[in-house]
């Protein structure tokens, strides 16, 4: 498996490609889509499904121009399925008092469920508290985190199905995941999970 971080996306998010032979799919689309979809074509691959972590608006922001250039279904957890179409619950109406809104991911996910890229295999890993609908995704050794767990912090839980102690349970859960895996952060640098995880002190 390739990972290859288009940053900086919109408000300084990641935008993350991962290629497994020939196959693509772009991890939280908030990168340009022209400059995402020429750099999967530079790599002889072509595109086969959007992910996202989560369904705030910073890592979505060209979810609908990709989706209408490429024609690729998009992935979402169940629980922020509702998001990327409302303004308040995407959180850009948060931040900039006015409307900003994307169409309904085509596909929604829950816990466990896997994901076929080429000849590899993404796990769904639900880990709420940053929103309700947040996910990690696991393939191999790359463990893709959105806002949820950073290089030297964690995801905020103020706004919309935020919730601080469904956070932390959530963090303490990750140690489970084991020592070796990288995450790739919805902002910030890579780092070791267990790492990462030790200097929040858990
Ligand atoms: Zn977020
Ligand atoms: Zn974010």
């Amino acid at each position: 498996m390739e990972i290859i971080n288009l940053f900086p996306g919109s408000f300084a998010s990641n935008c993350y490609v991962l290629i497994s032979q020939k196959h693509a799919a772009i991890v939280d689309p908030s990168a340009n889509a022209d400059k995402i979809l020429s750099v999967i074509e530079q790599k002889g691959a072509i595109p086969d499904m959007i992910l996202l972590t989560h369904g705030h608006f910073d890592h979505i922001m060209s979810l609908d121009d990709l989706r209408d250039k490429s024609g690729v279904p998009a992935y979402i957890h169940r629980d922020d399925a509702e998001l990327p179409e409302d303004a308040q619950k995407n959180a850009f109406h948060y931040f900039f008092h006015t409307e900003r809104t994307y169409r309904r991911p085509e596909r929604e996910l829950q816990d466990g469920d896997t994901i076929p890229l080429g000849e590899e295999i993404i796990r769904v890993i639900h880990t709420p508290g940053h929103t309700r609908g947040s996910v990690c995704y696991q393939c191999g050794n790359l463990l893709l985190t959105g806002d949820t767990l950073f290089d030297g912090g964690y995801g905020r839980y103020d706004l919309y199905g935020g919730n601080g102690e469904v956070l932390f349970q959530t963090l303490h859960g990750m140690k489970r995941l084991g020592q070796t895996l990288t995450i790739y952060p919805g902002h910030g640098a890579s780092a070791n999970l267990s790492d990462a995880l030790h200097a929040l002190h858990i």
